[in-house]
């Protein structure tokens, strides 16, 4: 398997050169650039991705300007891309660059907030040079469809022993090759049953290719079902403000909402109603939601004009559908 995966690395890296996407982070050596491109990438399509780190950096070009922030601004600035502990996180990270100076290993940078052993192989490997591999999903599939993986999994157990072999493999490049093994998996050894082998410079290495059992590898493990939650969603109108309140603890934490809750409620004379589902990662929100006009301003809630939530307030998109009704 190592020969093989050896004899990969030349033709990857010539491809790489040739056919990588031109994209706002590639070719970028500053430390926390690359972080928030690997940060904001983290469980995000590259094409959502690519407007938010443009404007991102902008607002915040430097750690130091990121460090300085509020984890209100922050969060606004990551209005829509979802995820929010991510901006948290981020910010943190910001602070302690800014503190101690950019890491200089693959321990100080696993070491920054909302930094895990994938993100902190792809940082040492793009932007400090380091031989660290990151081992993903794309990159997983790649690797066990080259090797026709005889374990054939995708668990964490096969994520470190490719992570190993990769260790060994490494070519000075580090950089190029990190970013090669994700383009392919992202470009040409896609998901599913068809991916095109006739564009990809392993076409005559790849052993799954070879034998043509490339749509079996990797077999994926079960996932985990999604909790189905209802909720109704209550977009409270008074005086031409509307009714916010803050997060709690847990999923979405720290972004302003309208009220909800799981049982239905009477605020008032209901002047809309319509449904929308938001899917998150292990809960899916069925909401059905009431545009209602109300008489007071209740002082449970922060009430603003549509204005202010644009300018002032992170509201997460599972609210979206109801945010219509502001305009
Ligand atoms: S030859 Fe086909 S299956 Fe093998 S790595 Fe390339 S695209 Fe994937």
């Amino acid at each position: 398997m190592e020969e093989r995966l050896l004899a990969a690395v030349p033709p990857l890296l010539a491809w790489y050169r040739v056919c990588k996407r031109e994209l706002p982070w590639r070719g970028e050596t500053d430390f926390y650039r690359i972080l928030v491109s690997e940060i904001m990438l983290q469980q995000t399509r590259v094409e959502a991705v690519k407007g938010y780190y443009t404007r991102f950096l902008e607002k915040f070009p430097t750690a130091s300007t990121l460090a300085a922030a509020s984890e209100e601004e922050t969060l606004k600035a990551w209005e829509g891309l979802g995820y929010y502990s991510r901006a948290r996180n981020l910010r943190r990270a910001a602070q302690v660059i800014a503190e101690r100076g950019v890491p200089a290993s693959y321990e100080e940078v696993r070491a920054l907030p909302g930094v895990g052993d994938y993100t902190a192989g792809s940082l040492s490997s793009i932007a400090l040079g380091l031989p660290c591999p990151a081992v993903d999903g794309n990159v997983l599939r790649v690797l066990s469809r080259l090797l026709a993986d005889p374990d054939n999994t995708d668990d964490s157990a096969t994520k470190k022993k490719f992570a190993a072999m990769l260790k060994r493999a490494y070519p000075p490049e580090t950089a190029d090759f990190c970013q090669a093994l994700m383009e392919l998996g992202a470009l040409v050894c896609v998901p599913g049953g068809a991916p095109l082998c006739g564009g990809c410079p392993w076409e005559t290495l790849c052993l799954a290719h070879l034998e043509g059992r490339e749509e079996n590898f990797p077999v994926r493990s079960e996932k985990r079902a999604r909790k189905i939650v209802s909720l109704h969603v209550y977009v409270l109108r008074c005086g031409g403000k509307y009714a916010l309140r803050r997060r709690g603890e847990g999923l979405l934490a720290g972004m302003w909402e309208f009220p909800n809750s799981e049982r239905e409620q009477s605020f008032g004379q209901e002047a809309e109603q319509k449904r929308a589902t938001h899917v998150f990662t292990h809960v899916e929100w069925r909401m059905t939601g009431h545009l209602v006009d109300v008489r007071a301003r209740s002082p449970e809630y922060v009430w603003a004009t549509t204005e202010e939530i644009r300018k002032n307030y992170a509201v997460p998109s599972a609210f979206k559908a109801f945010a219509e009704w502001l305009k």
